[in-house]
């Protein structure tokens, strides 16, 4: 793929916009904004498109390194899906594969999936199961309050469900700590629940409603995705359908407002150059968005987006004979609780979920380290990676034998925690694109932390600069 390499302005570009990160959310943003009519310029500094998402087949085993699963929550994640052509390649995880274990007392105990087996599951002591029927009694905390997620749950729900249900929740989701997460930025539809509802319960069986009524699905009951080849075919697929409109290897540094719109400098295999763009879509982790140059009367620098905390997490994906994991693996997976003092966050029965993940009688399994929760842990060499893994695994599930497939990733930088105070960097984000018009941001860091949520990111930052580029543009230039 062409970058031009000199230092001139270059024209033929002047009236496209210039998408900063080929992630998924860069992607979407770009396929729809063609969708729009808008012609788009892609600069990825990596060498590979996708992000974070990478699937590795080798040996009859597909491994995820970074992402597993889309949720399909939303109508648009579905439309993505069918006008990419990509509904005969689509796999719906296995119906059979809906346990969800948590470990207690060292074993994995399955998530009552009903409200008659919650009064009877082990997992919770009849003291927790009490206080859940005293939460709609509590009343809501005044909204300015920020609290950690911690702090709301114990109000709320009190120590056994912190413990046990919503730190390994949060180490699943998040990789993160149920001390440090704010519930406003980082569980929004939760703290919206107190707010509206005054009870978490209430809100559970009344929001159920009204989301039936706009035909959308929480994210409980969406059903989740992946492809024959894992969940990289939908970013190849999106890469494709850009063609040369993807520029590779291609590391944007700069932003220069001019009258017409912006100059966005690129570096390339040590040479730089310049293009103009009309807008610019910033959708690159926001630890890399803080180190570019933003040249713009009055607009504020981005270097603070360099604070929001991105722990690590190495990804530890195993191969077993069938017969060496006596678990039945009948699951989602397992999650581990902070308290139950185990190295592992916790672990996808990933052969289980989706189909030809494993050769036959064999199993895979992926696991988690690291994360706020043990960030040392992640960083430790493959092979101690691998051991520990093993070492919990053999504990928990009774794991035995040497693992016939291994593949261990370590993203240095995993997912953005929407900490306590979380508000300074959307409000900074917010000035952003007011002050420096034409520039937009998008993904991870902005718009919540899952593919779903970059998927959605991408699908409305493109209407968003549709409709700027028709109506706002000519008043900014
Ligand atoms: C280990 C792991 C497991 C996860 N598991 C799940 C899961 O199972 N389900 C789920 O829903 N979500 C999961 N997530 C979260 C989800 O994968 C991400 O939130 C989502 O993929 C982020 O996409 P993005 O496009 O916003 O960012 P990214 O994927 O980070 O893409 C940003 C892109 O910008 C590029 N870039 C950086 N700097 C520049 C620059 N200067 N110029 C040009 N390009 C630049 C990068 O190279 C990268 O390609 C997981 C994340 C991780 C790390």
């Amino acid at each position: 793929m062409h970058v031009p390499s000199d230092t001139e302005p270059r024209g033929p570009q002047a009236d496209t916009v210039a998408v900063v990160g080929a992630g998924v959310t860069g992607l979407v943003a770009a396929f729809r904004l063609l969708e729009h009519g808008v012609p788009v310029t892609v600069y990825e500094a990596a060498d590979r498109p996708g992000g974070v998402i990478q699937s590795t087949r080798e040996g009859g085993y597909l491994a995820e390194c970074g992402p597993n699963s889309i949720l399909e929550s939303s109508a648009k994640i579905r439309a993505l899906i069918g006008d990419l052509g990509l509904e005969p390649r689509r796999l719906y995880s296995d119906p059979r594969a809906e346990n969800r274990y948590l470990v207690r007392g060292g074993r994995p105990v399955c998530l009552p999936a009903s409200p008659l087996k919650f009064f009877t599951t082990e997992l919770f002591s009849l003291g927790a199961k009490l206080r859940l029927l005293r939460e709609p009694f509590i009343p809501r905390a005044p909204a300015e309050v920020e609290e950690s997620v911690a702090q709301f749950v114990l109000r709320r729900l009190g120590r056994e469900w912190l413990d046990y249900a919503i730190n390994p929740m949060i180490a699943g989701i998040y990789a993160g700590d149920p001390e440090r997460l704010s519930v406003k930025h980082g569980f929004p539809r939760l703290h919206a629940l107190e707010q509206r509802y005054g009870s978490l319960l209430k809100g559970q069986i009344l929001g159920a409603r009204e989301r039936r009524a706009r035909g959308e699905i929480s994210k409980q009951e969406a059903p989740k995705v992946s492809f024959d080849e894992g969940l990289q075919v939908l970013t190849d697929t999106l890469a494709a359908r850009l063609g040369p409109a993807l520029h590779l290897r291609a590391a944007v540094t700069r932003l220069a407002r001019t009258h017409a719109g912006w100059e966005v400098t690129v570096r390339r295999d040590g040479a730089e150059s310049v293009h103009r763009h009309r807008a610019v879509l910033l959708a690159a982790p926001a630890y890399r968005l803080a180190e570019l140059e933003l040249v713009a009367d009055g607009a504020p620098d981005l270097a603070p987006l360099g604070a929001i905390y991105y722990p690590p997490v190495a990804s530890v994906v195993l191969g077993f004979r069938r017969e060496d994991v006596p678990h039945p693996l009948d699951g989602f997976g397992m999650l581990v609780p902070a308290v139950e003092r185990f190295h592992i966050l916790g672990t996808l029965f990933s052969s289980s979920l989706f189909p030809n993940r494993a050769p036959a009688g064999h199993v895979l399994l992926t696991t988690y380290l690291g994360g706020v929760r043990a960030p040392e842990l992640a960083l430790k060499p493959e092979s101690e990676l691998v051991d520990l893994t093993r070492r919990d695994l053999a504990v928990i599930l009774g794991v035995r034998g040497e693992p016939t497939y291994v593949h261990v990733r370590v993203y240095p930088k995993a997912i953005p925690q929407y900490e306590l105070g979380y508000g300074r960097f959307q409000a900074l984000m917010e000035e952003v694109e007011a002050r420096a018009p034409g520039i937009f941001l998008a993904g991870h860091f902005r718009n919540g932390i899952s593919l779903g949520d970059s998927i959605l990111a991408g699908h409305d930052v493109a209407g968003r600069i549709a409709e700027w580029l028709k109506t706002g543009a000519a008043g900014a230039a």
